[in-house]
């Protein structure tokens, strides 16, 4: 277990090299003035933190962390703004609340159906097949969750890591507002600003019935009961993980697909992937698209689609549908047209450079809100890293045209 050991010391040490660089904090007269009136703190006046992170998830909570590490003041800002479906969650992001952890879990626990069916032939004194209890599951699973929502809270606390529970949006470049849940106004101040808001499901907007009656990885990992006999649509990551741990359970599982399966993976691999489901149980409905979404009484939802196989409309009975079509960034709420933060035309996440700095000298995005400005076409770059004056970079247009 050397070598493991060695790579995660350095992979370590990378990381908070790259800390490092991101938070190389301007001292008094160490550089040229990058705006008008600069004083040490980058305003007049002072602001009331050194750094504010706005998004509670993965990079926001390492990053707070990070800084306060460093001696830093800093805030941070987390809100979940409901599903359709009304579930909410915890401090923690997607990856702790309705992504990789749940996930994990979830294919953990239908891991262990299989292993109890191959149990016996192991010589294993046990029941081949006992049915699964979802509901012992999830009450399992969203008890840790709470707990590592805790553990996150615990470890701001420790650092002195102010925490806001409340949606932020630019009131000016140093300015950020947000509203509790009870409507209380908030405005904190910062000599840097990390954007770190994540993504939420995307659901279709042209599918009859879809945001009514159908759910999303937000809302599988905190249901109650058993989502029963379950289409998922999309051939995502997210779609097919999820599928695989509900076929683990026994439960009717399909996939709808319109083309191929993990886009931008090795297909290869991926078709390997959806065989194996195939093999396991999960069926595939494949050059198909969704028409719409009705509701019976006794709450099972008929489905219509178009299968472009076969040129004809088909229809199905499901108990639940669950949406996997792709992520959406999360930058409509943050009023970043006010302060210039350039967005990728047409992904609308934040356009980054290689040190995570956008187009506005102070202001960082990390995580799954970024878009590497490294693949547009570049004319004239600044590297300074930090600043530079107002900072809406020579030769970039607001189309993006890098
Ligand atoms: C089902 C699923 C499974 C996954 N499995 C894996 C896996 O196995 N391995 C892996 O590496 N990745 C996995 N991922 C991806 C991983 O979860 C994300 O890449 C990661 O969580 C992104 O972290 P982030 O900090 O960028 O954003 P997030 O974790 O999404 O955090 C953003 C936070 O900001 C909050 N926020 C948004 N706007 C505002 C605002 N205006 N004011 C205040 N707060 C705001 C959000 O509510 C959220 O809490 C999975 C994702 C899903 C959906």
């Amino acid at each position: 277990m050397v070598a493991p050991a060695v790579a995660l010391a350095a992979a370590s040490a990378a990381s908070r090299r790259s800390w490092r660089r991101l938070f190389r904090w301007r001292a008094p007269g160490s550089r040229a003035p990058c705006r008008p009136v600069c004083t040490a703190r980058g305003l007049p006046g002072g602001n009331e933190y050194d750094l504010l992170v706005i998004g509670g998830g993965s990079g926001g909570l390492a990053c707070a962390k990070e800084a306060a590490d460093f001696g830093k003041k800093v805030a941070i800002m987390d809100y979940v703004v409901p599903s359709p479906r009304g579930t909410s969650w915890g401090l923690g992001g997607t990856c702790v609340n309705v992504g990789c952890i749940p996930k994990k879990l979830m294919h953990q626990a239908a891991l262990l159906g299989g292993a109890l069916e191959d149990a016996h032939h192991y010589g294993w004194d046990v029941a081949p097949s006992a049915p699964h209890n979802w509901q012992q599951m999830a009450t399992a699973v969203q008890n840790h969750i709470k707990s590592l929502n805790w553990g996150h809270r615990v470890q701001l606390q420790e650092r002195n890591v102010k925490y806001f529970n409340i949606h932020g949006s630019f009131v000016d470049d140093h300015t950020v507002r947000g509203f509790t849940k009870a409507g209380k106004e908030t405005l904190v101040t910062a000599d840097h600003i990390v954007l770190a808001t994540g993504g939420r499901p995307r659901y279709p907007e042209d599918v009859e019935g879809a945001k009514e009656y159908g759910i999303t990885s937000d809302d599988l990992f905190w249901l109650k009961k058993s989502p029963g006999k379950t289409l998922v649509v999309g051939a995502s990551y997210v779609s097919l993980e999820c599928a695989g741990f509900l076929t683990g359970f026994g439960l009717d599982t399909t996939v709808m697909m319109r083309s191929i399966p993990l886009r931008g993976f090795d297909q290869q691999m991926a078709l390997l992937v959806t065989d194996y489901m195939e093999s396991h149980g999960t069926k595939f409905l494949k050059y198909c698209t969704m028409r719409k979404l009705e509701k019976f009484e006794d709450q099972r939802l008929q489905v219509t689609w178009h299968n472009h196989e076969v040129g004809r409309e088909e229809t199905g009975v499901f108990d639940t549908v669950m949406w996997a079509v792709g992520r959406v960034p999360e930058t409509r709420h943050l009023n970043l047209e006010k302060v210039g933060v350039t967005l990728h035309p047409d992904s609308q996440k934040i356009l980054v450079s290689a040190s995570e700095a956008t187009s506005v000298a102070h202001i960082y995005a990390i995580g799954d809100i970024t878009e590497s400005s490294q693949h547009l076409r570049c004319t004239s770059y600044c590297h300074c890293g930090v600043s530079c004056g107002s900072h809406s970079r020579p030769g970039v247009t607001s189309q993006g045209g890098w």
